[in-house]
């Protein structure tokens, strides 16, 4: 990711505190120019993630500066005291992602803004749905504009296909009159298997039934954009759909997850735990539950603080995470008391991917400072769930065994025989 802001702009001081701003809020990397001139050597030498451009340079009266920057690929707002509206409409016509004021308190804070979103929409996948090609192409461009990571589809068959296959989409783009599946049909197929929470989707239509856009808001699209539109108005809607969206996942995040690793906690490891059992009634899919203690933990604390017993936590953690697949629970139950579930999975290799974590965690030297390192034990109890029982069985049997290695030695993994 190029981390770096190019700033264009004849007033000094307002490019130094716009550069300065930039900085303290984004910890991004500042290049200043004062001219044209000076704009092409920073441009020639350099990856900037976005151009920050004045219109009226001294040696560039009429925006000249834009168009060399887009010439060389470069991503560009444009700054600009004109609020003369053809000119604003000129710019706008361009490649360009914005055109933004300066000079106020509330202009600066916009363009930090602004770029912060851009930043985050990197991590965001966008599936268009259009049967005109012109149209697919023209979002896609508009949306790479934004960052956004673009898949593009001919109709509502082949997203339905394209969402299984990337789970992780973020944002689907759709219209309305498409052939094999419209796009009423496609929002409310997409919403029986993702929420709002997981998924946002955007109509588009040009159809002049007014009752058309209420349709698609009460199938469970997040918003309606009507055909022809201006791009501001596309940047907006769309930046405010993925906006909310990650509003949701952060407060779920503080809800479900445990402050310290981020693994989940014990509230959300039953609700998700209860969902998956419901899924699997029918197939009998297996699934293997473990429990996981650190040993002596109290000992760690007592002799290196409490810091670095919080370190030790984190390192399991992350040697969790890792070892298990994304589907897999795992979940951090309290203290240094961790529950996993690995889905899908018959005993043998349930019991592999156990003992390695087991090796793994006794492998591992934790480096508290250049000269001492920490190495530590886990015990696991582990059992594969049987067809009747219930959750708590399973987890109150891997519970046993885990006390059964603690006191069989600790260091060790017990897998329940049947
Ligand atoms: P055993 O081998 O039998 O598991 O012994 P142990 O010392 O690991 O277990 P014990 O339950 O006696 O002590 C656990 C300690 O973990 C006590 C508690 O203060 C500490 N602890 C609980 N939560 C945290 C935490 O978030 N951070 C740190 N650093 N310590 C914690
Ligand atoms: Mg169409
Ligand atoms: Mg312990």
């Amino acid at each position: 990711m190029q981390d770096k802001i190019l700033i264009v702009e004849d007033n000094k001081t307002l490019a130094k505190l716009i550069a300065k701003k930039i900085q303290h809020a984004l910890e991004m990397e500042v290049d200043v120019a004062y001219t044209l001139a000076e704009a092409k050597l920073f441009l020639a030498g350099n990856n900037y993630f976005i151009t920050l451009l004045d219109i009226n340079l001294p040696d560039a009266p009429n925006g000249e500066v834009v168009e060399y920057a887009l010439s060389k690929k470069n991503h560009v707002i444009v700054l600009s005291a004109n609020i003369d509206k053809d000119f604003r409409k000129k710019m706008l016509q361009k490649n360009i992602i914005d055109y933004v004021n300066k000079g106020g308190t509330g202009d600066i804070n916009y363009i930090i803004q602004s770029i912060d979103r851009l930043r985050k929409n990197q991590k965001h996948k966008v599936l268009v749905v259009d049967d005109s090609l012109v149209f697919r192409k023209q979002m896609q461009n508009m949306l790479k504009n934004l960052f956004f990571e673009v898949i593009t589809v001919a109709h509502g068959e082949e997203a339905l296909g394209m969402l299984q296959a990337k789970p992780d989409i973020s944002l689907v783009l759709t219209d309305y009159n498409m052939p094999v599946m419209n796009g009423l049909n496609l929002t409310y197929e997409i919403r029986q298997t993702y929420s709002k929470d997981e998924l946002c989707i955007l109509a588009l239509s040009g159809n002049e039934d007014s009752e058309i856009s209420a349709l698609f808001l009460k199938h469970g699209a997040n918003d309606y954009i009507k055909k022809p539109f201006s791009k501001e108005e596309f940047s907006c809607r769309v930046n405010n759909s993925i906006e909310a969206l990650e509003n949701i996942q952060t407060i779920m995040n503080y809800a479900n997850r445990d402050y310290l690793t981020g693994l989940y906690n014990r509230r959300y490891f039953y609700s998700t735990m209860n969902e998956y059992l419901e899924e699997i009634k029918e197939s009998g899919e297996k699934f293997a539950v473990a429990m996981i203690d650190i040993d002596h933990f109290k000992n760690i604390n007592d002799s290196y603080g409490h810091d670095i017993g919080d370190r030790v936590i984190v390192t399991l953690s992350d040697i969790l995470r890792s070892s298990t697949s994304p589907r897999d629970v795992v979940s951090r139950f309290g203290g240094e008391e961790f529950c996993i579930v690995l889905k899908n999975i018959n005993r043998y290799s349930a019991e592999d991917i156990l003992e390695r974590i087991h090796a793994e965690v006794a492998n591992y030297s934790l480096a508290i400072d250049k000269e001492r390192i920490i190495n530590f034990t886990i015990s696991i109890g582990a059992v594969l769930y049987q067809d009747g029982e219930t959750l708590d069985d399973a987890i109150n049997e891997a519970d046993m065994l885990l006390y059964k290695a603690k006191n069989g030695g600790r260091n060790k993994l017990i897998f329940s025989a049947n």
